[in-house]
């Protein structure tokens, strides 16, 4: 299937990231997900820590969305008018996030990336645009600086097919340094429209944010006139009920959404402040839309998951990711390997390093190596991670015991196999 897929598709994939480039081998191909497991076309089933990088909180084909999209699909797939579908999806994601008053659906968290910063351009007038190096934001022109997730697994700088124009707009800077920021804006007086950060990094492995830096950011964006735009498409409706906003209370100008809203479909959002969100078409002069945007399927799929995750739910997450913490910990530790389990919530990843790590430069510093040993073979012993040292690992509330079980048979071999590895 990957020759075959090589042949008609750029590196096999339609993601980079898919791709075991990072760690060597051939990617799995995957024919059906029930609940935590995986089966892959060789009839091979995996214990799924990727969970589709993010979505799958409730795990695969759960029963419920299932239904919810078999539904909507006999109703008809795409009307291109106003649906009832997206108004409900609309108002859940208002009632669980307070300091967004209105939002607008789209189809990829790139797109809702995108449209929030051409908003902040527009609302602002001015074209300046933050970010931090490691975090990544989707494949927006823009915001390919020193990103993080598949830029960081290939160790590419910056691509190619971004014109300096385009990126002269952006300032990256170091993560957790508020001395940075508050000299960016000094540097660059009345220019910068927003700063964008993810709430709680995923993308550079997870690197949470030091205690105070998500308030210092909204601090210095109201102090100088630019909005503080949160990213949560990775952490929204993960990391709590109300994402990452949930956990630290950060009120930010504008949220970005994807992941977990759509249950496994297309469906992605960005919304925020009342009088921001006004300057968007058709009640603004921003202008922003998309053929699928909304689409009944999609959003049916997404009410259907965000239904479902209640605290029960999320306490669940967290019960079995703290689990896995401790299962991984205890065996690197038992075979001496130098390590640091990061976690944000439910969210974590393992570095192998064990100096801390704070930001993108230190997690670079990890030994790669150890990693790819220890992926090769939790995933021969049928235990699917992300096939990077720069993604987070990611649980679902179908992890059940035996699932847990068959992590922790895995990981004596896969610890061994880090410390036996070179560089
Ligand atoms: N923002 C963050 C924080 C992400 O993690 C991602 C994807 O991983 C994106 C934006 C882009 O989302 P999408 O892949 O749906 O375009």
């Amino acid at each position: 299937m990957f020759d075959r897929a090589s042949v008609v598709t750029p590196g096999g994939v339609n993601s980079p990231v898919r791709a075991f480039r990072a760690v060597g081998g051939t990617p799995r191909f995957m024919v059906s997900g029930t609940g935590p497991y995986l089966t892959d076309a060789d009839g091979r089933e995996y214990v799924d820590l990727v969970c589709s990088w993010g979505p799958m909180i409730l795990g695969h084909s759960h029963p419920e969305v299932v239904a919810a999209v078999q539904e909507a699909v006999a109703r008809g797939t795409s009307f291109g008018t106003p649906g009832e579908g997206e108004v409900a999806l609309a108002e859940e994601i208002v009632a669980r996030i307070e300091p967004v008053e209105q939002v607008r659906l789209v189809s990829s968290g790139t797109e809702a990336t995108m449209s929030a910063i051409r908003l902040a351009r527009g609302f602002t007038g001015r074209a300046k645009v933050v970010k931090f190096a490691g975090c990544y934001h989707g494949h927006v022109d823009a915001l390919l600086a020193a990103a993080g997730s598949g830029l960081a697994t290939f160790g590419l700088p910056d691509t190619p097919g971004v014109t300096g124009a385009t990126a002269g707009d952006t300032v990256v800077l170091p993560y957790n340094d508020l001395d940075a920021v508050r000299a960016a804006f000094v540097a660059h007086p009345g220019e910068i429209a927003c700063v964008i950060t993810e709430a709680s990094p995923g993308n550079m492995g997870v690197v949470p944010p030091a205690d105070g830096f998500n308030a210092g950011l909204k601090e210095l964006c109201a102090a100088n006139g630019a909005l503080y735009i949160s990213d949560e498409v990775m952490t929204g409706f993960r990391t709590s009920k109300a994402g990452w906003y949930g956990v630290d209370g950060v009120r930010p100008d504008l949220m970005t959404f994807g992941k977990v809203m759509g249950g496994g479909f297309p469906a992605a959002a960005f919304g925020g402040r009342g009088d921001v969100m006004a300057h968007l078409a058709p009640a603004g002069p921003v202008y922003q839309a998309g053929t699928l945007s909304g689409n009944p399927v999609a959003t049916a799929a997404g009410l259907a998951q965000l239904r479902l995750l209640d605290d029960a739910a999320y306490a669940k997450v967290d019960a079995v990711s703290a689990e896995l913490r401790a299962l991984v910990g205890d065996a690197l530790t038992k075979e001496g390997v130098a390590y640091t389990v990061s976690a944000a919530s439910n969210m974590f990843s393992v570095f192998f390093t064990d100096r801390p790590v704070r930001n993108y430069e230190d997690a670079k510093r990890q030994d790669v190596f150890r990693f790819t040993a220890f992926f090769h073979s939790m995933l021969a012993q049928g235990v699917y991670l992300p096939p990077s040292a720069f993604e987070s690992w990611f649980v679902s509330t179908a992890h059940d015991e035996r699932a847990v079980e068959r992590v922790a048979a895995a990981l004596p071999a896969a610890a061994r196999a880090a410390a036996e590895a070179t560089a």
